[in-house]
């Protein structure tokens, strides 16, 4: 099939729910991607935050491979190396004792909320503008924007208090006696690539410890390296009861988790919850050489090195375009806000070869691959400037 009829096939089988770029990408090879009629491109959005080792990273594919040669699926009654042997690495990695794996970021965070509500006997979950957690219905309640929740309002489950961002007061007024968790992205990726103060994150953190109340981070889009620690509470030194991953973790392939505390898994005995696919061998197998491939490969050093150059260059593109109200992120998961929409400028970025991506209509989001170099950096950089 050409690109043309791709297009129009979608366009008559698909239920209608996103807005797509005009392109069909075909194949992909490090930070690079190609469509279908031979053109390249640098990914500078990587499948949103996704594909953290670039495309095709060999020691991924090859994993796969042995894998699917080995066993694809096994039902979850039966135990399985690869998610043992992950859940045991990535644990070692982290201030949390114990894992459930699921298969996207919606579900682990449908999850953690079950988790949050069964552990305390409580009702209220205390969310922020803005944040953005999953398309369910419980993640949806739990998602700060009310242009996606509008629709489903009538039947959008109870319990979600909404405060502003980056506002302390704001949720210390919320808590009531049935607060059962604070739910928080460390740094808001829909929203807006939404950066809170230094304090934020720890200030809740001991408001939770104060009056017993869990805290839950949803780290689907900051963990697995983007900000250039593993996960992006690190750099606020605090230790949560709950976070939840997705997106970089299996470096492509769908599995995501959430990790609590020992105490926090006390919540769930057998028949609480449960899953057909999460935590399969195949995608383990996947997440354990992609986690591999982030410590063997000083991936995550790379991420802050060329993270902090990223950010830089961009500051000074700031002060040669008035556009640009703002520059903000850490490791490589940047916002570029401007004063105007900035739609536009996707387009024209990936008419120049490079795919990026507007959030909250005006913020241009930086979240390429981790392995991405100084040198692919100054091509954005220039072609940046052009089209602004
Ligand atoms: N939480 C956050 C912070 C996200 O960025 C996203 C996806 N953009 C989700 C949850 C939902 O993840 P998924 O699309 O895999 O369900």
């Amino acid at each position: 099939m050409n690109t043309n009829e791709i297009i129009d096939i979608e366009d008559k089988y698909f239920i209608n729910t996103f807005t797509r770029q005009p392109i069909v990408l075909d194949h992909g090879d490090g930070v690079k991607v190609y469509d279908k009629d031979g053109n390249e491109y640098i990914d500078v959005f990587a499948g949103i935050a996704v594909n953290i080792l670039g495309h095709n990273n060999k020691r991924v594919v090859e994993a796969i491979q042995k894998q699917a040669e080995k066993l694809i699926h096994i039902s979850n009654i039966y135990y399985n190396e690869p998610a043992v042997e992950f859940a045991k690495k990535l644990i070692d990695l982290t201030c949390l004792d114990r894992i459930f794996y699921a298969n996207s970021g919606a579900e682990a965070n449908e999850g953690a909320i079950k988790i949050a509500l069964k552990y305390t006997g409580k009702s209220e979950i205390i969310t922020t503008n803005n944040s953005f957690h999953g398309r369910t219905l419980l993640t949806l309640a739990a998602t700060g924007q009310p242009k996606y929740q509008e629709p489903f309002n009538k039947n959008l489950p109870q319990g979600f208090i909404n405060v502003p961002y980056n506002d302390i007061d704001a949720i210390k007024a919320a808590i009531t006696d049935e607060t059962a968790a604070i739910m928080v992205e460390p740094i808001q990726g829909e929203g807006g690539v939404n950066v809170p103060d230094e304090n934020y994150l720890k200030e809740i953190s001991e408001i939770c410890k104060e009056k017993g109340i869990l805290l839950i981070l949803d780290e689907v889009q900051t963990g697995f390296g983007r900000c250039g620690t593993l996960f992006a509470h690190e750099l606020f030194d605090i230790k949560p009861d709950i976070i939840t991953m997705a997106k970089g973790m299996g470096g492509g392939v769908p599995i995501a988790g959430f990790l609590v505390t020992e105490e926090v898994a006390k919540g769930f005995q057998p028949g609480d919850h449960g899953t057909t696919f999460g935590g399969g061998p195949l995608v383990c197998a996947a997440a354990n050489a992609v986690l591999d491939e982030l410590y063997e490969n000083n991936v995550l050093d790379n991420c802050v090195e060329v993270g902090n150059y990223f950010k830089n260059e961009l500051e000074k593109l700031q002060e040669k375009k008035e556009k640009i109200a703002d520059v903000r992120g850490y490791g490589l998961m940047i916002g570029v806000e401007l004063d105007c929409p900035g739609a536009e400028y996707v387009d024209s970025m990936r008419e120049k070869g490079f795919l990026i991506n507007c959030t909250d209509g005006n913020v241009l989001r930086f979240v390429p691959p981790l392995i991405i170099t100084k040198e692919d950096i100054d091509k954005v950089i220039v072609a940046l400037d052009e089209v602004l």
